[in-house]
Order: structure tokens, then C-alpha cells, then sequence
């Protein structure tokens, strides 16, 4: 039966279509981003599929609720796309490709840097903007170290990168306790409960490292 699988881990299901794990997702962002919703529509739990070969985007457990599928959407869902436009970040319109271009032209990226000022900010909204209804900071990330690697080859020289300094985004395997901190205590409103809790230790983590270092 479906949601059986995944039914003794909170805010997760399977796709009714591809079986993909799928992540719990605000109701409201299903409202906000789904083009016409059914009369009736239930309070329920709504979950999101991230699976690129799979048409369904949101789906509840309950048979008579909602099924949405990529069309029914007002945006394009980026993880589900090949072709362009295919959107990074809905708050500030950047795409894949702006991504790609950037780093084409520059060898750097500034986009996480412009995302992050305007996060900062409070000027997003992934909630209602995002098809995940997460930050897409995290996402972004990794496109920006996919296409850098795509540029420079497998062998790229991300670790060789200066740290900070400017605006640029900088691209290191350093582990900065510090901006892993700020990062979770930025996004944490529109993380969902598992990420909310798995944040929560992050940050207990880095508390205690700080107190580790004042100790030391
Ligand atoms: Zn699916």
C-alpha cells in the first residue's frame, strides 16, 4: 500500500508513480504554485517528487487528493527539466544557464553571493515561490560547482581558490563551521521539520566546537 515503506520515517513517501522518496511539502506551497486546484482539496500531508523522469510533482497519500503533474504547475520545476529555461532560483529569476554562462565567461560565479544578500535580506520567498518550498542556496551550490568543474575539468583547482575577499564565490573543501552556522540559522524558516532537526544538531555541533575553542 502506498506510504507503507516510508510510513516510520516522518515527512516522507513514495511517488505513487516511480516509487522516488519524496520530501513533505507545505501545503501552501502547493497552493501557491499549482495552477488550478481541485475543488475539495483535503488538509493534508502534500509530498514533493524530485525525480527527473517522473511527470508527478505533488502528491498526498490519500487517494481522492490531489495528483499534480509538471503542466499543472505555474513554473517549470528545474529538477525535472533538460531543456532551457530551466530555473535554479525562483525568488530572482537566475537559471541554469545564467549559471553556466557566468562561469563560462569569468571562470567564477557571483550568484550565490547575489542570492545569499538578498536571503539576508528577507527578500525571498521560497515557500510560495519554490516548487520544493525550500531555499534553493544549496542547489545553486552545486550547479555552481558542477559547471566550475565542467570548465576546468574533473581535475579544477577549487581548493587552490582564495577564501573570500570579494564577492565572488569561492569554491573550497574546507568545512567552515562558522558559515555552515549562519547558512542554517539563515534558511531555517523555510527548511522542513527532518531538515529542521537535522539542522538543529548542525548548529549544536557548532556551539559546542565554539566552546571548544574559547576552552582551548
Ligand atoms: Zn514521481
Amino acid at each position: 500500500m502506498l506510504g507503507e515503506r516510508y510510513c516510520d520515517r516522518a515527512g516522507v513517501a513514495p511517488c505513487p508513480v516511480t516509487d522516488a522518496r519524496s520530501n513533505q511539502v507545505d501545503i501552501l506551497t502547493v497552493k501557491s504554485l499549482v495552477r488550478q486546484l481541485p475543488l475539495g482539496m483535503p488538509n493534508t500531508e502534500y509530498y514533493f517528487c524530485e525525480a527527473q523522469d517522473c511527470d508527478v510533482v505533488y502528491f498526498a497519500l490519500e487517494p481522492q487528493a490531489l495528483v499534480s503533474r509538471r503542466e499543472d504547475l505555474l513554473v517549470r520545476v528545474g529538477v525535472k527539466e533538460t531543456a532551457d529555461p530551466n530555473p535554479a532560483c525562483y525568488c530572482f529569476g537566475f537559471t541554469r544557464k545564467n549559471i553556466q554562462d557566468e562561469i563560462v565567461k569569468t571562470r567564477r560565479s557571483t550568484i550565490v553571493e547575489q542570492i545569499t544578500r538578498e536571503v539576508r535580506e528577507g527578500n525571498c520567498a521560497c515557500e510560495v515561490k519554490s516548487p520544493s518550498g525550500k531555499c534553493c542556496l544549496g542547489s545553486v551550490r552545486l550547479l555552481v560547482r558542477d559547471s566550475m568543474r565542467n570548465v576546468e575539468g574533473p581535475e579544477a583547482k577549487v581548493a587552490e581558490q582564495p577564501l573570500g575577499g570579494d564577492d565572488s564565490m569561492t569554491i573550497t573543501p574546507k568545512l567552515n563551521l562558522d558559515e555552515l552556522a549562519a547558512s542554517v540559522v539563515r534558511c531555517f524558516p523555510v527548511l522542513n521539520l527532518l531538515e529542521q532537526r537535522l539542522s538543529l544538531e548542525l548548529y549544536r555541533l557548532w556551539l559546542r566546537s565554539s566552546r571548544f575553542r574559547v576552552l582551548c
